[in-house]
């Protein structure tokens, strides 16, 4: 079978390890059940970052059954006509009605899979955390320096050294008239909820990033969180590390 499309979140998402050609597996899940899709990169992973919870639109696949007897699902980057949208980081989820229905932070326990749409304001900022770290900029993942010093980038399992970015770690808590929640976020989407770029914040003297995000205090936004917790994921350690067990993320974020 040819030319498929699937709409679904992600439920897992790693490098394979034996293929000289950069091969990522991605689980997707949506109402009708689970499938692994093979996506084949011809240099290296150039979605943009793509975590577990997120919503992923992808076409033009090919469906083969494994010698274990399982369909699994082909992407060539190379491919004609070919895409793939991680809804979820889309600037146009927020702003246009058609793509999302509002909901409420109240609504997030009932509802674990998916994008919430919600109207919010930062809360108890004194309680939030941000810091800086390097992250590698073609798949928006945090680096980490291994004992000898190199830098190494756990997603596209490569070196990176000249490869990455400062990125924010932020934890925040979010609030709307239905309720709160702890969540946090990485890349653009903190860049806008804190209004400041990474090294402009790194920059600032070390009292002046402790008081910074009490100037944002009741700023309002309508962001999109998705949640990141996912119990039986191979990436589940990777994404533990960036995510600090805090299971909600919001992918994009909009200052009104
Ligand atoms: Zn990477
Ligand atoms: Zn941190």
């Amino acid at each position: 079978m040819t030319g498929i499309s699937i709409y679904g979140v992600v439920t897992d998402v790693f490098r394979e390890t034996y293929t000289e050609k950069p091969v990522f597996s991605l689980r997707i899940q949506d109402a009708t059940g689970t499938i692994w899709v093979k996506l084949h990169f011809t240099e290296s992973w150039s979605l943009g970052r793509l975590s577990l919870g997120h919503t992923a639109y992808i076409s033009s696949l090919t469906c083969t059954m494994t010698e274990q007897k399982r369909l699994e699902a082909r992407w060539f980057e190379d491919d004609l006509g070919t895409s793939f949208v991680n809804v979820s980081c889309l600037p146009a989820i927020l702003n246009s009605s058609c793509l999302h229905n509002q909901s409420y932070l109240a609504h997030l326990s009932r509802q674990r899979t998916g994008i919430h749409i919600c109207r919010v304001w930062l809360d108890q900022i004194e309680h939030c955390h941000v810091n800086t770290r390097l992250a590698h900029a073609v798949c928006g993942h945090f680096v980490k320096t291994t004992p000898s010093g190199s830098v190494e980038c756990e997603f596209c399992r490569c070196s990176c050294e000249t490869e990455t970015r400062r990125a924010f770690h932020l934890k925040i808590t979010v609030a709307d008239e239905s309720g709160k929640a702890f969540a946090w976020c990485t890349g653009q989407t903190a860049m806008e909820l804190l209004q400041i770029s990474p090294d402009e914040f790194y920059e600032l003297p070390e009292e002046e990033q402790v008081i910074y995000p009490c100037s944002l205090e009741n700023e309002r936004y309508i962001v999109a969180i998705v949640n990141c917790k996912q119990h039986d994921a191979i990436f589940k350690e990777c994404a533990a590390i960036e995510n600090d067990v805090v299971p909600w993320e919001i992918t994009r974020a909009l200052k009104l």
